[in-house]
This record gives C-alpha cells, sequence and structure tokens, in this order.
C-alpha cells in the first residue's frame, strides 16, 4: 500500500490515474499534478465517477526543482510517476534526488530549443541514484516500454540469441479529422520530422525523414504503410542488447496525415527557433499546436486500434527462428474504461504497471534503468491482467525486407 505523486495531467496521466485507481491494494492514495489544477479536478471528478477513489489534486510547475521538491515534501509518496511532458524530467529527477522518493517516467528527455532526444542527460543521474538508494526507471510507455520489455522476453524466454529486430507500431485508429496527432503536438511533431537512424552491423545508419516505407498487414487494422524512424527505444536497446546486430523501428502513418504534414513543414510551422510576429517572438511548432485538437479531445471521435509489436529474428536450441510479439488495443474499449483513446491507454496503463512494481518491490534497484534491463517476467503478467493483452506468434519466415 503506498502513496504516489504523478505530474502531468494530460492523456497519459489521465489513463494512468484511473488505473492505479482501479488498483486500490497497491495505490493507497493519489495525488495528481499539474500546471493546471483544473485538468486535474476534470480527472479526478472521472475517476471518482468510475472507480469510487477520490484523488487529491495540486497545482504545479515541474519546471521549478524547488516547488517540486517542496509538493514532494508535502505530499511525502513512494515515488514519482513523471506524466508530464520531456522537458521536465530532469527537474522532477532532481527533485526526487531532493526529497528521496524513487522516479519513473514514460519519455527521454529532450531540451525544448533543440529536436535531439537522448539518454545521456538521465544516464547521467545513475551514480546520484545509486548513492541515495533510489531507483529511476525510464521510458515506461508502451514504445519505449513495452517494446522494450517485449525484447527482454524474448530473450528471456523465445530465442537464444537475437539478430535482428523490428519494432513495429500501428496506429489504425481513424479520428474522422483532416490532422491531429494522437499525442502532444509539438513533441509528436519533433519525433516524426527527425532524419530516421536504425543500428546496423555496429552502427547508426541515418537518412531522411520518412523516406523509407514498407507496407505490413497488421492483424485487426489490416494492409498500412509503415516509414521507418528513429526513436528513443532504440538508444538503450543498442546498448543493453549489443548481440542485437540490426535493429528498426517502423511507424505507420496514412497519406492525408502526411500531406498535411509536408505542408505544415514547407511553410515553415513546425520550426522551434524563435520568430518574431507583430512585434513578439513566437515559436511556430508551439503556436501551431494551440490550433491543432487536444489529443485528450479526440477519444470519443477515435474508432479502430492500434497494433504494437516487436518482430525478433535469431536462433533457438541452435535453429533459425522468427518470433512476433504484439498488442492489440481498441480505441473505443479504451475510451469507454478510461475516458481516453488507445495511444494515451497503451503509454498510461504500462506507467501504472511500472509504478505498481516499483511499490510492491516486484522491481527494486538503485540507480537509473532502462525496462529492458528489468525482469519482463511480471510486467508481462500484469499487461495480460491490466488490459494490454499480447500474443507470441512463431513466423515461419523473417520479415522480406
Ligand atoms: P499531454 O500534452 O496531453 O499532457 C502533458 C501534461 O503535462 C499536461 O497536463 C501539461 O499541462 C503538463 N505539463 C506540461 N508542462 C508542465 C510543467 N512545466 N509542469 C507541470 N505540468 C506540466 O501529453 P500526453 O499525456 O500525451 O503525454 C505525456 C507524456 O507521455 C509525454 O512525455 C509523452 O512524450 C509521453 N508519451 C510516451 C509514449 C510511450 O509510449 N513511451 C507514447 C505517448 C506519449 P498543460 O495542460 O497545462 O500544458
Amino acid at each position: 500500500m503506498s502513496r504516489v505523486l504523478v505530474i502531468g495531467a494530460g492523456g497519459v496521466g489521465s489513463v494512468a490515474v484511473h488505473k492505479m485507481a482501479m488498483n486500490p491494494s497497491v495505490f493507497s492514495s493519489i495525488v495528481l499534478a499539474s500546471r493546471g489544477k483544473p485538468k486535474c479536478d476534470a480527472i479526478a471528478a472521472s475517476v471518482l465517477q468510475r472507480t469510487g477513489v477520490t484523488v487529491e489534486t495540486a497545482a504545479l510547475d515541474a519546471d521549478d526543482i524547488a516547488a517540486t521538491t517542496a509538493l514532494i515534501q508535502a505530499v511525502k509518496p513512494k515515488m514519482v510517476v513523471n506524466l508530464a511532458l520531456p522537458y521536465q524530467d530532469l527537474s522532477i529527477m532532481e527533485a526526487c534526488l531532493a526529497a528521496g522518493v524513487h522516479y519513473l517516467d514514460t519519455a527521454n528527455y529532450e531540451p525544448r530549443d533543440e529536436a535531439r532526444f537522448e539518454y545521456s542527460w538521465q544516464w547521467a543521474y545513475q551514480d546520484r541514484f545509486t548513492a541515495a538508494g533510489l531507483m529511476a526507471v525510464l521510458g515506461c510507455g508502451f514504445d519505449p516500454g513495452a517494446t522494450s520489455v517485449f525484447t527482454a522476453y524474448t530473450k528471456k524466454h523465445l530465442l537464444d540469441r537475437i539478430d535482428t529486430l523490428d519494432i513495429l507500431d500501428c496506429n489504425g485508429g481513424d479520428t474522422g479529422l483532416p490532422f491531429a496527432t494522437n499525442f502532444n503536438p509539438e513533441i509528436n511533431i519533433r519525433e516524426v520530422t527527425a532524419p530516421s537512424r536504425h543500428w546496423e552491423g555496429g552502427q547508426w545508419v541515418e537518412g531522411p525523414a520518412l523516406s523509407q516505407k514498407q507496407s505490413f498487414d497488421f492483424d485487426q487494422v489490416g494492409p498500412r504503410n509503415m516509414y521507418l524512424m528513429y526513436h528513443e527505444e532504440l538508444e538503450s536497446l543498442v546498448k543493453f542488447y549489443p548481440e542485437i546486430q540490426r535493429i528498426r523501428f517502423w511507424m505507420t502513418f496514412g497519406d492525408s496525415y502526411l500531406k498535411h504534414l509536408d505542408v505544415l513543414q514547407n511553410v515553415g510551422l513546425t520550426r522551434i527557433d524563435p520568430v518574431m510576429f507583430e512585434g513578439r517572438e513566437i515559436i511556430p511548432l508551439q503556436f501551431l499546436k494551440a490550433l491543432l485538437p487536444e489529443p485528450s479531445s479526440l477519444g470519443p471521435l477515435t474508432r479502430g486500434k492500434t497494433n504494437i509489436g516487436t518482430i525478433a529474428t535469431g536462433e533457438k536450441n541452435g535453429g533459425k527462428k522468427s518470433v512476433y510479439i504484439n498488442n492489440i488495443c481498441d480505441h473505443e474499449a479504451a475510451y469507454a474504461e478510461t475516458g481516453n483513446q488507445a495511444v494515451s491507454y497503451t503509454t498510461g496503463v504500462p506507467a501504472m504497471i511500472g509504478a505498481a512494481l516499483m511499490i510492491t518491490g516486484q522491481w527494486n534497484g538503485a540507480g537509473v534503468y532502462n525496462m529492458e534491463q528489468l525482469d519482463p517476467d511480471p510486467f508481462m503478467d500484469m499487461l495480460n491482467r491490466q488490459g494490454l493483452p499480447w500474443t507470441v506468434h512463431d513466423l515461419d519466415a523473417p520479415l522480406a525486407f
């Protein structure tokens, strides 16, 4: 039984808090803090209505280390679950160290003024978390998160050696809107417009953004075009699984999404450097975010399913083998359960599970951990019981591309 402080009242924070409330034997009390208290209060009202559990709420600017430390000291949680934006990761880690509590997040740190996300900044906290006897778990969403755990599970149970790994992320959901991003638009567009990068033969191979396309027939979604992209879990998988010769990440995009993105880029609306407008500086991408629908407003509109998984090829008992582990999540079912669509659901549920495993001591340790370093079994077990069941398929042949 433990008290938890969740920071960030977006779609992911909403799902995580709803699911925590549904597991009262682990989360004895929940406090939700975010930049704006009204969003926290709206989530608390939904949680109360759906589960009968009262969530306490607070306003917090998590860029402010002193204010975040003070809130943690006042709330006295066992751990902080950071579901704000990647920009806040370091300040919240600092506050956790100052207040002496464990930490978990779903996305690695990214500076505001540079579209560059990498783990180096957070891995630099290794010695301080270790010395403090505290645990920091990084990237506990779906990808990174569940896909990293799928890889660890593959290595533990299914293959003796992994040679190649492909992560396939398909969102077959349709909002009916011409253009919307299914999580924070600023973070989403920075990620999608970055050059592609994958690991092959001991080095990173770079290419222009969205320039390599393959079609794949996703179970319960159908054939979709998916594009080679850089994604943050590649960095830690390369570090912790040096045996894997090639690691790639693929994400599906519809033609309409890509057409809109192309135009927005061409006219400069995805820029993250300041431009002068009517006597004041604005960041075009932040202005664009203000125009686009809030991801949390997409819940009632989204139909269809997500299908996310890993295909690993390697050796088992001396023979070649390919295995595919995936989860399929229905947008409408996710919305019915928590009031949020499947992209928030597939991120918020793993965040809740990671927190539950830390609180119950099934995951413990001092230092900074990526998901693939931890025992996959209790996490995989909880995915099945907490709304994200997965299946393992033996494939007849490795991917042909
Ligand atoms: P949203 O933008 O919907 O929500 C972010 C929340 O954080 C908002 O409530 C926002 O408040 C709050 N916030 C922003 N800045 C601060 C601050 N300085 N102090 C306190 N609160 C702040 O994002 P999502 O819920 O969609 O995503 C949450 C996180 O999950 C992101 O880091 C995202 O990258 C990550 N993610 C990870 C995935 C994975 O699979 N690993 C997949 C999808 C998302 P306000 O409303 O006032 O702006």
